[in-house]
């Protein structure tokens, strides 16, 4: 959450931040700003709305300034103001800064500063330690600091300009990504991150600080991820990293393998369109070199565990987030029908304060998209801590969670930027069913099961092909159904996740309340909704239990709630029962769920167009999860 860019060269800074920002939306759209240092002066530009409302009040200023800094906004700590918009300035006007995260202790903090003298014109956290900054650059006395760097650009103003952020961090609890302007130091900028995400673009006569690589690759490819604890100092002739504890820092310069066109919407109306009919190409490339030359199992690169310790591993833990928990609760199903191991699965946010007993041979794996969700972070720390190898399942290479992980499984579906989870979902969706099957085929499935199982997963990506094909036909369904207030969505098994994602997809992006249930708990509460307004969206493929489910329609159609109902080819509805049918191409039960999903994402997607809404940019909400 909340966007950061930071620039340090020869061009116009606000250019290149502006474009930064637009690019990190994503992540943040309250309000958002910039600053740029020029003569010894900070301009200064921000308004709550989107960043096309700052592009037009930057464009009633002339900032030619070559360093500056700038931030799309997620409101933790006061409303959405143009007051409470980053950047913020310290109240002797020295210093800007921009942050991501949560200082925890501001109160305090707030209260010490007071004390001192300093005037707070914002109702955040943040201003706090911009506040702070200042009190110990002033404290500091002007050309009595630490020496240089060792690459010579540190000035005597500029190292004292690095200490006081160190200075002031070592107070700090909580969370952060931040970039700071000085007004002394005008070619110099200090970044800083601690569980918030910071990555410096390492361009040809110019420095990048982001939250992420979407706001760099148009400059460069080359990129540094900092680590938690880890200080920039940028100037225009290189940079330092050091520790808060001031030792230095090697940096490992790392290239993104990605372009800016897979970062843009190319023809489609919304990222999250594009998403969903780019999934046949994504599971291609989740799956990618990764079944054995047999063809009866999955090969992981990075699990960094062998078969035999695999094989002593008798428990498994899953913690995510959001759609990510989803995707594990399909995960162990699969891994339960299918490997015969129990598992468990918690909400990262509930695990990381619950203390769960876990046994000795428990494997533990975490999922998340942006590799960066703060609670999925700290569920994984805190399973480390207890000393547990932790496996992740991500998207983003270099993410807080791949480099923290002892081993993982990348997605490689690209850069996700709508909100609403789609391809990362189908494709995590994937990845569970890869992981099943290599835990099954170590115990005891058959080689020939395992082949089926194989050429199915190989398979998805047509199958879902076809269910997009079928786009125009749900597209008429939403159309029909998108006044509706309320909606239940219902499955069983592996679908019984679906129903909770189809669900938490349709309210994240067209606000009308829905909740998802096994089909057969329905009856336990959540037929007290129904009537002529609430529709139900069943799953009801094919199999042993489509009977059931059957059953559940005609006693919904009994009290008048319309039915929508997501079949598998070969499937008969009594005449009637359901006044919508999608049809599902048959498969395999490990690919069922893949299937399944694009249904209701193009429901979800088709409602919330016909209703107006911002589907890439919902109310409230914004991608990759960096506060608690
Ligand atoms: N806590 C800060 C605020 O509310 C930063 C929030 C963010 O990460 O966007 O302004």
């Amino acid at each position: 959450m909340c966007g950061i860019v930071g620039y340090v060269g020869k061009q116009k800074a606000a250019t290149i931040i502006l474009e930064g920002l637009k690019r990190l939306e994503y992540r943040g759209y309250d309000s958002a700003g910039v600053c740029v240092l020029k003569d010894g002066r900070l301009e200064l530009a921000k308004k709550s709305g989107r960043v096309e409302v700052l592009v037009k009040e930057v464009a009633r200023h002339h900032f030619t300034g070559t360093t500056g800094i700038g931030h799309t906004r997620w409101a933790t700590h006061g409303g959405v103001t143009d007051a409470n918009a980053h950047p913020h300035i310290s109240s002797d006007g020295k210093f800007a800064l921009i942050h991501n995260g949560v200082i925890e202790n501001y109160s305090q903090i707030k209260t010490f500063l007071l004390s001192k003298g300093y005037g707070f014109q914002s109702e955040t956290d943040t201003e706090v330690l911009c506040n702070l900054i200042a009190y110990h650059y002033a404290k500091e006395p002007a050309g009595a600091s630490n020496p240089p760097h060792a690459n010579g650009h540190g000035t005597g103003s500029g190292s004292r300009f690095l200490e006081s952020v160190r200075k002031a961090l070592q107070h700090v609890e909580g969370t952060y990504g931040i970039a700071v302007l000085c007004v002394d130091c005008p070619t110099e900028l200090v970044a800083a991150r601690k569980a918030s995400p910071l990555l410096l673009g390492v361009g040809d006569g110019e420095h990048i600080i982001a939250s992420d690589a979407s706001a760099i690759i148009s400059r460069t490819q080359s990129v540094v991820y900092l680590k938690d604890g880890e200080i920039v100092h940028l100037a225009r002739g290189g940079f330092t990293i050091t520790t808060l504890e001031q030792e230095d820092v090697s940096p490992v310069v790392d290239k993104i393998t990605w372009s800016i066109s897979d970062a843009e919407k190319g023809n489609y109306a919304h990222f999250m369109e594009k998403e969903i009919f780019e999934q046949p190409i994504a599971l291609e490339n989740s799956m990618r070199g990764r079944f054995s030359e047999d063809g009866s199992t999955a090969n992981f690169g990075g699990l960094n565990l062998t078969a035999s310790e695999l094989r002593q591993i008798d428990r498994f833990m899953f913690c995510a987030c959001g759609t990510a928990w989803h995707a594990c609760l399909v995960t162990e199903h699969l891994i339960e029908r299918f490997a015969r191991l129990p598992v468990e699965v918690d909400y990262a946010s509930e695990f990381r304060y619950r203390n769960s007993p876990l046994d000795r041979n428990t494997l533990f794996f975490v999922m998340s998209q942006s590799g960066e969700t703060i609670d999925t972070l700290a569920a994984l720390r805190e399973a480390q801590r207890k000393g547990y190898r932790v496996l992740a399942i991500n998207n983003v290479v270099g993410s807080t969670i791949a480099r923290e992980a002892n081993g993982g499984i990348y997605q490689h579906v690209g850069p996700e930027i709508g909100v609403a989870s789609t391809k990362a979902f189908t494709s995590q969706l994937l990845i569970g069913a890869m992981v099943a099957l290599y835990i099954a085929r170590l115990r005891d499935m058959s080689f020939s099961d395992g082949v089926s199982y194989v050429s199915a997963l190989k398979g998805a990506p047509d199958l879902v092909r076809q269910v997009l094909k079928q786009a125009p036909e749900i597209k008429a369904i939403a159309k029909r159904f998108a006044r509706h207030a309320d909606f239940l969505f219902l499955g069983r098994l592996s679908l019984f996740p679906l129903a909770l994602e189809g669900a938490l997809k349709l309210k994240e992006i067209s606000y009308i309340h829905a909740e998802g249930y096994p089909a057969a708990e329905m009856k336990h509460g959540p037929i007290a909704l129904i009537s002529e307004e609430c529709p139900s969206v069943f799953f009801a493929p094919k199999g042993e239990i489509f009977n059931k489910v059957v059953s559940s329609m005609q006693e919904i159609k009994a009290r008048k709630g319309p039915v929508i109902a997501i079949i598998t080819e070969g499937c008969e509805l009594p005449p009637g029962l359901a006044d919508a049918v999608i049809t599902l191409p048959d498969c395999h039960e490990a690919v069922l769920p893949i299937v399944a999903a694009v249904p209701v994402q193009l429901l979800s997607y088709y409602i919330a167009v016909e209703r107006g809404c911002d589907v890439d940019k919902p109310r409230n909400l914004a991608k990759s999860v960096t506060v608690e």
